[in-house]
């Protein structure tokens, strides 16, 4: 099965798909994460990618669909997989069709004011990248990942000002996606807002009325 989670930043994509992840036994690809890991890693690539990501513009198409098409060729995607923050732009949806039809992509969809608020409490784990927030889904020992231990921080592109200019990005770069896949009669959208559990249950009712499940 292969599903892509697509929504503004901020929509509950990260949270929602790992969630899937668990339940259905498929990795999770995260772009976002991916970029994170070469950024602190050093490598190449991760200073490439770095000054886009602290601007909130997208990471340049050569270096992400190299990276996605890497990833989807290894062993632990022959059963599926569930594709968090890409496709962002209609290239890079073009590129994933040419790579074989997705099942669905679930439209999570959630309002500019609704996600601010949201990325504000955002904190991160900085071994595991594990996301919590301050108030709607806080660790059991404050500023510690519940997973490994780890410290959690605030993500440098979560500040009020990039939020906004990365909601611009995604309105102009990647809302028209929708439309696309819309199209192709394989989007569903699902409601962001409500609780993790609430949303989750949207999902779940998502794919089995698809018959994917
Ligand atoms: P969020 O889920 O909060 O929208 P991500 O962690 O998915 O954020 O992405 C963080 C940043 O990484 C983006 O603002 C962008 O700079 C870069 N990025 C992630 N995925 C892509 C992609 N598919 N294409 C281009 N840039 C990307
Ligand atoms: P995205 O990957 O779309 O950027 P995340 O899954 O990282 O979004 O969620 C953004 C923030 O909002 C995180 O701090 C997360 O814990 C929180 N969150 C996710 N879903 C919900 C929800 N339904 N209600 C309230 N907060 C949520
Ligand atoms: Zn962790």
């Amino acid at each position: 099965m292969k599903l892509v989670v697509l929504g503004p930043p901020g929509a509950g994509k990260g949270t929602q798909a790992a969630k899937l992840s668990g339940e259905l036994s498929l990795p999770r690809i995260a772009t976002g994460d991916m970029l994170r890991l070469e950024v602190s890693s050093g490598t190449e690539l991760g200073k490439e990618a770095e000054g886009y990501m602290r601007r909130g513009l997208l990471v340049p198409d050569d270096i992400i669909i190299e990276m996605v098409r890497e990833r989807v060729s290894q062993e632990d995607c022959k059963r599926g997989f569930i594709l968090d923050g890409f496709p962002r732009n209609m290239a890079q949806a073009k590129v994933l069709e040419a790579l074989g039809p997705m099942d669905l992509v679930i439209y999570l969809d959630a309002g500019e004011e609704e996600v601010v608020e949201r990325l504000a409490g955002r904190r991160a784990c900085r071994e595991c990248q594990a996301v919590y927030h301050l108030r709607f889904s806080p660790p059991k020992a404050d500023g510690r990942c519940d997973l490994c231990g780890g410290r959690l921080h605030q993500r440098e592109d979560d500040r009020e000002e990039v939020v906004r200019e990365r909601f611009r990005t995604y309105r102009e770069r990647t809302q028209p996606l929708v439309q696309y896949y819309q199209a192709k009669s394989i989007l569903e959208k699902v409601e962001g807002l409500g609780t993790i559990e609430e949303i989750s249950w949207s999902i779940q009712e998502t794919l089995e009325s698809r018959g994917l499940i």
